[in-house]
C-alpha cells in the first residue's frame, strides 16, 4: 500500500476515473510505488502538480476502422492512439493489433512507453496504439484492407516531429509496409521517420527485427554478469511466447549459451528437452505462420501440452516471459521457484502479475521488468529514425553494437538508481525511479503544459 500522502491521493483519483481500466492502475501503482522513495525530496513536485500531470495522457484519439472482408462483408473495429508525453521527445511506441485491445492496455502500454523510452537516453516520448482487430486467420489482402483504413484516420495524428508509431503484437513488418504505403499515399511526402519497424527495402533499419529479443539478453547477460556472476552458459531457459521477441530472445541466448527448451503461443507450448530447433520455429512461426503445436508434430522426442499458462512448470534456471500482459501469475511464479529457477528477464510489457513479482523478488530470484529489458525494441526504433534523418544506412553489425551499448546502460542507470534509493540490485524501483527522474526534470523544466 502507498505511504506518501501526496501520492496516495493522485493514486485515489487515477482510480476514481479510471476504475474500469484494470491493466492501467496496475501499472500506475507498480510505478508510484518506487516513486515513494523519491518523492519526498522533491516537494516542488506537488506545487506543480507533476504527478498529476504524469498520469494523465496528453491526448487519447479512438476512431473507427471500416473495411471489407473477402466476402464482401463490412467489418468495424475500433483504433486507438494515446499521445501520452511529449517532456523529451516526439511520442513513440508500437501499434498492438489483438482482439484484447481496449482503451486500458493502450493506456497502461504507453504509460510505461513513457519510462522505457527515457531510459534508452534517446530523445522519445511515449505513446501506443492499437485496434481490437485480429489479423490471425485473415487473408493478405484483409490485413491490408484494414490497416489502409487505420491509417487514412491515424495519419492526420501523426508525424515524424510530433508522434512515430511501430510494431506490437500483431504488427510485424507485412502491417507497417502496408500502414507506410497508405501514409506515404496520403501526405505525398517521403516521411521515413514516421514508423518504425519498416523493410529494409524503403528505410528499415537492419537488427530492428532482432532488437527487442537481442537486447534483452544484453541486458539479461549484464545483469547475471554483475549481481549474481553468472551468464547463459549451460543454462536451461524457458522463453514464452513465439512471436517477434521471444524468437530472437531465443536466438539471442542460444548464442550466448544457454539451451531453451520451452516457447508457447496463446493455446499451448512445446517442450524440447534436446533444445528448440530454431530454425524449424522460424520456419513454423515466419513462413507458415501456423500454430506452434506443428513443431511437436514435426520434431521427433518434442512434446506439445495445451495451455500456455503451465509453461512455468517446465524447469529452468532462467525465464524469459516474452507473450503478453499478466501472463504469469502466483501459481507460475510459485512452480519457477519450487524448481530453482535464479532469474526472471521480462520480454513483454508487464508479464508478471503484482502477486508474482512480489514472490519473485521475495525468494532472491533476480529480476527485470519489461520497461528495462525489452527497451532494445524501442531504442532500435530511435537508431532506424536517426538513419532516416541523415539519409544513410549502418550495417548489421554497427546497429547490433549501438544496442549492446545501449542495453548496458540501461542496465547500469538502473542498478545505479537502486542503489541511491537504498534497495541496491531492485532492477524495478531502478527502472521506475531512473526513467521517471528525466522526464520530471523535463517536464518542470518546462512549465505546466
Ligand atoms: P507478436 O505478435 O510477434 O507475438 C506475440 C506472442 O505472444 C505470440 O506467440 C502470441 O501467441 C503470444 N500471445 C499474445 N497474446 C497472448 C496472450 N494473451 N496470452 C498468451 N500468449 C499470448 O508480438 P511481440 O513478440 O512483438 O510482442 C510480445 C510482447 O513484447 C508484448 O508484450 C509486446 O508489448 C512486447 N514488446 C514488443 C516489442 C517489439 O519490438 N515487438 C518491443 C517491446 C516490447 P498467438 O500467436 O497464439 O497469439
Amino acid at each position: 500500500m502507498l505511504q506518501n500522502e501526496y501520492l496516495k491521493r493522485v493514486y485515489e483519483e487515477v482510480q476514481r476515473r479510471d476504475s474500469h481500466e484494470p491493466e492501467f492502475l496496475q501499472a500506475v501503482l507498480e510505478v508510484f510505488e518506487s516513486l515513494e522513495l523519491v518523492v519526498d525530496k522533491h516537494p516542488e513536485w506537488e506545487k506543480s502538480g507533476l504527478i498529476e500531470r504524469f498520469v494523465e495522457p496528453e491526448r487519447v484519439v479512438e476512431f473507427r476502422v471500416p473495411w471489407v472482408d473477402d466476402n464482401g462483408n463490412t467489418r468495424v473495429n475500433r483504433g486507438y492512439r494515446v499521445q501520452y508525453n511529449s517532456a523529451i521527445g516526439p511520442y513513440k511506441g508500437g501499434l498492438r493489433f489483438h482482439p484484447s485491445v481496449n482503451l486500458s492496455v493502450i493506456k497502461f502500454l504507453g504509460f510505461e512507453q513513457i519510462l522505457k523510452n527515457s531510459l534508452t537516453t534517446l530523445p522519445m516520448g511515449g505513446g501506443k496504439g492499437g485496434s481490437d482487430f485480429d489479423p490471425k486467420g485473415k487473408s493478405d489482402g484483409e490485413v491490408m484492407r484494414f490497416c489502409q483504413s487505420f491509417m487514412t484516420e491515424l495519419y492526420r495524428h501523426i508525424g515524424q516531429f510530433t508522434d512515430t508509431p511501430a510494431g506490437d503484437i500483431g504488427v510485424g513488418a507485412r502491417e507497417i509496409g502496408y500502414m507506410f504505403g497508405q501514409y506515404k499515399r496520403i501526405v505525398d511526402r517521403f516521411d521515413g521517420g514516421v514508423l518504425t519497424g519498416k523493410g529494409l527495402t524503403f528505410g528499415g533499419s537492419l537488427a530492428r527485427t532482432q532488437a527487442t529479443g537481442y537486447g534483452l539478453c544484453y541486458f539479461a547477460a549484464e545483469a547475471l554478469k554483475h549481481l549474481k556472476g553468472e551468464s547463459y552458459e549451460g543454462k536451461t531457459v524457458v522463453v514464452s511466447g513465439s512471436g517477434n521477441v521471444a524468437q530472437y530472445a531465443a536466438e539471442k541466448c542460444t548464442q550466448l549459451g544457454g539451451k531453451v527448451v520451452a516457447m508457447s503461443d496463446s493455446q499451448g507450448y512445446i517442450y524440447d528437452p534436446n533444445g528448440i530447433d530454431l530454425k524449424k520455429l522460424f520456419d513454423i512461426k515466419q513462413r507458415r505462420r501456423a500454430r506452434i503445436s506443428v513443431y511437436a508434430d514435426e520434431v521427433p522426442g518434442s512434446e506439445y501440452h495445451e495451455g500456455c499458462r503451465n509453461i512455468w512448470n517446465v524447469k529452468c534456471d532462467i525465464a524469459m516471459p516474452c507473450a503478453s500482459q499478466n501472463e504469469m501469475d502466483a501459481e507460475g511464479a510459485k512452480a519457477l521457484i519450487a524448481n530453482g529457477c535464479m532469474a526472471v528477464f521480462e520480454g513483454a510489457n508487464m508479464p508478471l502479475t503484482p502477486e508474482a513479482i512480489a514472490l519473485v523478488q521475495g525468494n532472491g530470484l533476480l529480476y527485470s521488468p519489461g520497461k528495462a529489458s525489452n527497451a532494445g525494441g524501442v531504442a532500435t526504433s530511435g537508431l532506424e529514425m536517426s538513419q532516416n534523418s541523415i539519409r544513410m544506412s549502418w550495417s548489421f553489425e554497427e546497429v547490433d553494437e549501438k544496442l549492446h551499448g545501449i542495453m548496458k546502460n540501461i542496465y547500469k542507470a538502473c542498478y545505479d538508481a537502486s542503489v541511491e534509493c537504498g534497495r541496491p540490485g531492485d532492477l524495478m524501483v531502478g527502472a521506475n525511479v531512473a526513467g521517471f527522474l528525466k522526464v520530471a526534470e523535463a517536464m518542470m523544466a518546462q512549465g505546466v503544459v
